[in-house]
């Protein structure tokens, strides 16, 4: 467990590695971030408010905003005339002119890139269609680093800047959130994917598994209030699941948690292609669904046409969707009996799929799930959809910038 929370704790720059949590800049460090935090919860807030929120004095608090003020993190609003700087009744915001966060995806059939500001409002966007799959990976890497070139040209010209880049792959990370340990889908074993972009953004860039990004968006933009302990599952081709508990993404011991495709379903199954049988993926993964479907695995629009399928009542698309459905719920009923999170959160293309899925998964859930009070409702449908990998990831800069301000003056 402690390595986990080591992992989210990790700074960006590791500039501040030397600065314990005891020691008077590891103190400065949480109070800044303290505010920030705080600010970014509100939207808006006074001094006053602030300082009743994080539980420190008027004094110290004024000047902590003042060096957020001074850093550009902060914003007042409604001051009337210079000179009135500070008045207690000033309200504070986040800047929506500075630091922006980057983030970059990788996907099997596009390649996108977004800036957020630090108030979360997506600022610039840019995406291409291209086949990457077999395609040779610095290939891809260089194009994708392109694209982060012509969205922050556009995001300088709105006068933002920005703070740090994280890239999501559809495929596991190493340790160090700095290469692609292996991404099948891509056919990419072993890249060094973050140094493709070092030096496009001052801060070190990372790279992070989709479905985790997914999984944070959800927390950090989803809107569902309250909830912090979730499994998040989606899907882009193959199955991707995230677990966050306590408001934190829980990576396991070497980065690998949340292989949900893999869970056997039926242990007699049809091989899978992780060498075992009767895996999830056998059922609920795409290209199972559209084979039983009757759709061809070729079509580059095949999830569309498997949507419209549906709602026009096809059987064989229903038919396939309600299977899909059951097995998610088979396979989800572990984790719930096991974790015993608030809720289950549909997210990626099953968010959209959800209206055909839902129904099987809470039936199966709700016969197998031993905790009779577990609410149906309790399976949620994400609202961010595909766009959730994308907007996790830029969002994660903004986080890091919240938690370490410093990091962002020094770079
Ligand atoms: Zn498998």
């Amino acid at each position: 467990m402690k390595q986990t929370s080591d992992i989210e704790h990790r700074t960006r720059g590791d500039r501040h590695v030397a600065d314990g949590p005891g020691s008077q800049a590891g103190v400065r460090k949480r109070n800044l971030a303290l505010v920030a935090h705080a600010v970014a919860e509100h939207g808006e807030m006074s001094r006053a408010a602030v300082a009743a929120e994080v539980g420190l004095t008027r004094a110290t608090v004024s000047t902590l905003v003042d060096e957020l003020l001074a850093a550009g993190l902060l914003v007042e609003l409604g001051t009337q005339r210079p000179g009135t700087v500070g008045r207690p009744g000033t309200a504070l915001a986040l800047s929506d002119t500075g630091p922006v966060g980057l983030g970059a995806e990788v996907g099997v059939d596009h390649l996108a890139v977004c800036a957020i500001d630090l108030r979360g409002t997506v600022r610039v966007r840019a995406r291409v269609e291209t086949a990457n799959r077999g395609r040779p990976a610095p290939e891809v890497l260089r194009e994708l680093a392109a694209l982060v070139r012509q969205v922050t040209a556009e995001a300088r010209e709105d006068g933002l800047f920005p703070a740090g880049l994280t890239v999501a792959v559809p495929g596991l990370v190493g340790r160090d959130r700095r290469q692609v340990t292996r991404a099948p889908n891509l056919d990419w074993e072993d890249v060094p994917a973050a140094e493709f972009f070092d030096g496009l953004t001052p801060t070190a860039t990372l790279v992070d598994n989709e479905a985790n990004l997914g999984a944070l968006a959800e927390l950090w933009l989803g809107g569902h209030e309250g909830v912090t302990d979730f499994v998040h599952v989606s899907a882009e081709i193959g199955i991707g699941a995230a677990l966050v508990v306590d408001g934190r993404l829980f990576r396991g011991a070497r980065g690998f948690a949340g292989e949900l495709g893999h869970v056997p379903v039926f242990p007699n199954g049809p091989r899978c292609s992780c060498g075992s049988r009767g895996c999830l993926e056998q059922y609920a993964g795409e290209e199972a669904v559209l084979r039983s479907a009757g759709i061809r695995l070729d079509r580059s629009d095949a999830l569309k046409a498997l949507h419209t399928a549906a709602a026009g009542d096809d059987p064989a698309a229903l038919k396939s969707l309600a299977a899909a459905g059951q097995a998610f719920g088979i396979a989800l009923s572990g984790a719930v009996n096991l974790l015993d999170p608030q809720a289950v959160v549909l997210g990626g293309t099953l968010a959209a799929l959800a209206p055909w899925l839902r129904g099987a998964l809470v039936r199966e859930l709700d016969r197998r799930v031993t905790d009779r009070q577990w609410p149906a409702d309790a399976v949620l449908v994400s609202r961010l959809g595909r766009e959730g990998v994308l907007l996790g990831a830029a969002y994660s800069v903004v986080r890091d910038v919240l938690d370490d301000p410093q990091q962002l003056r020094t770079s």
